[in-house]
C-alpha cells in the first residue's frame, strides 16, 4: 500500500465524516424550521381487517419535502430528529395535523375511520405528553378512540416513570397503544410488560418470506397466537402481494397493512379513496360513502 493511497484513503475518509456532521446540523436546523411549513406534510397509508377484507383506518406517515434536496426520506430525517430531541416538536405538529384531518374525514362521511400516529418514546417522556393529546383531540373535537398511537423501538429503554404515567393516563383517556415493527427490537418481551398495548405490528422483515419460509410462518403464527392471549390485535406489515394477505387471513391475524393494499397517500388521494372506500367496522357493518 502506498503512502499516498493511504493518505488518499485517510482523507476522503475525513471528508466524508465532516460532510456527513456538516448534513446532519444542516438538517437539523432545517428540520426544526420547517415544522408548521408546507416542507413537511403527512401521508396516509390505509390498514385493512382481514375479516372484512374492507378499510379500517390508516397510520400518518411524515414526508420532508426540502427546497433544495428534494424528498428526504423518514429513513433518514427521523434518526436524526431523535438524535436531536426535534421529534418532540415534529410529533406534536404531526399529531395536531392528523388528528384534524381524521375529524374531517369523519364529519364527511367516514364515522368509523381511525388514525394511528407514529411517536417517539421521547415524546413519551414528556410529563405533560398525555395532557397535550388530550388538548389535541379536544381542539379537533375527535374522540379518544379514534386515536391509536404507535411505539416503536428506536431508543434504548429508561427507567423513566412518566412514560408509565402517560401510558397510563391516555389509557385511561381511551387512546389505544401500538407497538410498531414487533420482533426487531431486542427487548420485545419486556415492551410487551412495558406496553400494554391494543395492538401488535408484525415487521415486515417477518412477512416478506410467507407462507415459503416455513420458519418465518411459525414466527409469524407464534407472534399472532401470543398477541391474542394478551388480549391485543395483531397487524401484519409491508403486505406486497396476495399469497401473504391470504396466510394473515388464515391463522387469524385481524389487519394488513402495505402496498399491496395501498401505498401511503398524499391527503387528496386520501380523500378520493375514501370515497370509494367504505370504513367498516369489526362487526362488518358498513358505513355510507358520501364524501
Ligand atoms: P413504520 O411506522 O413502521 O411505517 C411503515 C413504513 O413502511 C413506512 O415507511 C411505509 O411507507 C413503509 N411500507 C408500508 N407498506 C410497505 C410495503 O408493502 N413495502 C415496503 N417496502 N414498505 C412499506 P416510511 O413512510 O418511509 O416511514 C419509515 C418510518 O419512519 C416509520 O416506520 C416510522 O417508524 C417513522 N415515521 C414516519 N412518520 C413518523 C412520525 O410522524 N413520527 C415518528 N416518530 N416516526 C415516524
Ligand atoms: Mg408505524
Ligand atoms: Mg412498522
Ligand atoms: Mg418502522
Amino acid at each position: 500500500i502506498s503512502r499516498s493511497s493511504i493518505q488518499g484513503g485517510w482523507v476522503r475518509f475525513h471528508e466524508d465524516m465532516s460532510t456527513d456532521w456538516h448534513r446532519r446540523h444542516l438538517l437539523i436546523n432545517e428540520l426544526r424550521q420547517a415544522i408548521g411549513t408546507h416542507q413537511l406534510f403527512l401521508c396516509y397509508q390505509p390498514y385493512h381487517d382481514l375479516k372484512t377484507r374492507r378499510t379500517r383506518g390508516a397510520e400518518a406517515l411524515l414526508r420532508w419535502h426540502h427546497p433544495e434536496h428534494g424528498f428526504i426520506s423518514p429513513g433518514e430525517f427521523i434518526p436524526l430528529a431523535e438524535d436531536s430531541g426535534v421529534i418532540v416538536p415534529l410529533g406534536e405538529w404531526a399529531l395536531r395535523e392528523a388528528c384534524q384531518q381524521t375529524a374531517k374525514w369523519r364529519q364527511g362521511g367516514q364515522p368509523e375511520f381511525t388514525i394511528s400516529v407514529n411517536v417517539s418514546l421521547l415524546q413519551l417522556e414528556d410529563p405533560h405528553f398525555a395532557d397535550l393529546v388530550a388538548g389535541i383531540l379536544a381542539t379537533a373535537h375527535l374522540p379518544p378512540s379514534a386515536l391509536e398511537l404507535e411505539v416503536t423501538e428506536t431508543l434504548a429503554l429508561r427507567q423513566s416513570g412518566s412514560i408509565e404515567d402517560n401510558i397510563r393516563r391516555l389509557k385511561a383517556l381511551g387512546v389505544s397503544l401500538a407497538i410498531d415493527d414487533f420482533g426487531t427490537g431486542y427487548a420485545s418481551f419486556s415492551y410487551l410488560r412495558r406496553f400494554p398495548a391494543e395492538k401488535i405490528k408484525i415487521d415486515k422483515q417477518f412477512l416478506d418470506q410467507v407462507p415459503d419460509n416455513h420458519q418465518d410462518a411459525a414466527i409469524v403464527r407464534m407472534i399472532v397466537a401470543m398477541g391474542h392471549s394478551l388480549g391485543a390485535m395483531v397487524t401484519g406489515e409491508g403486505i406486497e402481494n396476495e399469497r401473504q394477505l391470504a396466510f394473515l387471513a388464515e391463522i387469524g391475524c385481524d389487519y394488513a397493512q402495505g402496498f399491496h393494499l395501498s401505498k401511503p397517500l398524499e391527503q387528496h388521494a386520501m380523500s378520493r379513496y375514501l370515497s370509494h372506500n367504505a370504513v367498516v367496522v369489526s362487526n362488518g357493518q358498513q358505513t355510507p360513502t358520501t364524501l
